[in-house]
């Protein structure tokens, strides 16, 4: 489904992705944890082009994202229409959960079906209550953002990334901005999408989450893909000393 080949960008002189490369098919479930900085959250910003890489390639479903044949050759970077239907197929939730306060819940996630992918009203509308279903929040969705709580937010969140309808989703540290005891009732909705068969990247500093949901784990550090293979043989058998020491930092 997803292919990352060499993916590089630097901030100034700081090289914070040095070549990452990894697949991830259809209905796998995969979990990027590491040290803070060591480019997760840019590697995801990367895969939708809200960062765009200076090197490197990303594919879903075949199809080369934000960069198409230019018309002297080469190729150039797409502008931000272009890159709309395809950052429709990329789902993403951030750590803060970004909803418009103006907006009640329903209409928060029924925005870019409506505006976007050009749903009437009505059917956005439609989509909006079946997604908050999901997430179980149907009875807030006359609510304003505000009077929710920040599970619940991230939930109408999660609800809004589903109502694009998108391939894959991405999730950045999805509970991490959350009081510890809101953590679980988000951590239960991204398992049941799981359930589902739904493909994800999710970064996660939440280790046991890590092992229950994922099928692999990839370890970023400095930029770089130090170990990954299947969660239980990455995150109960280490073989890279950064790995094992980050592990009993963690956990
Ligand atoms: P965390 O666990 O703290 O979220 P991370 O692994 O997600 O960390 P990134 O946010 O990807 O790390 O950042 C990687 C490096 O890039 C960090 O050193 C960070 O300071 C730097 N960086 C990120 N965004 C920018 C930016 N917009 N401008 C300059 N430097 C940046
Ligand atoms: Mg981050």
């Amino acid at each position: 489904l997803l292919s990352v080949r060499g993916l590089r960008k630097s901030y100034g002189a700081h090289e914070v992705l040095r070549s990452v490369s990894f697949n991830l098919d259809r209905g796998e479930r995969v979990a990027i944890i590491g040290p803070s900085g060591s480019g997760k959250s840019t590697c995801l910003r990367a895969i939708n082009y809200l960062e765009p890489p200076i090197g490197g390639e990303i594919r879903l479903n075949g199809e080369l994202i934000g960069r198409r044949a230019g018309r002297r050759g080469g190729d150039r970077r797409m502008t931000d229409a272009e890159l709309a239907p395809q950052r429709a197929q990329i789902g993403m939730v951030f750590q803060l959960f970004h909803l418009w306060p103006h907006l009640t819940v329903r209409e928060n996630v029924a925005l870019q079906p409506h505006k976007v992918q050009g749903l009437s009203a009505a059917e956005a509308f439609e989509r909006a209550d079946a997604m908050l279903a999901k997430v179980h929040l149907l009875n807030k969705s006359d609510d304003y953002p505000s009077r929710l709580s920040g599970g619940q937010q991230q939930r109408v969140a999660i609800a809004r990334a589903l109502a694009q309808a998108p391939a894959l989703l991405l999730f950045d540290e999805p509970t991490s901005a959350l009081d510890p005891e809101l953590v679980g009732e988000v951590l239960t909705v991204i398992q049941e999408l799981a359930a589902e068969g739904r493909s994800m990247l999710l970064v996660t500093h939440e280790i046991a989450f890590a092992r229950e949901v994922a099928d692999r784990v990839i370890f970023m550090d400095g930029g770089v893909i130090v170990e990954e293979g299947p969660a239980r043989a990455v995150l109960d058998d280490p073989r890279e000393p950064r790995l094992r020491r980050f592990l009993q930092l963690v956990a």
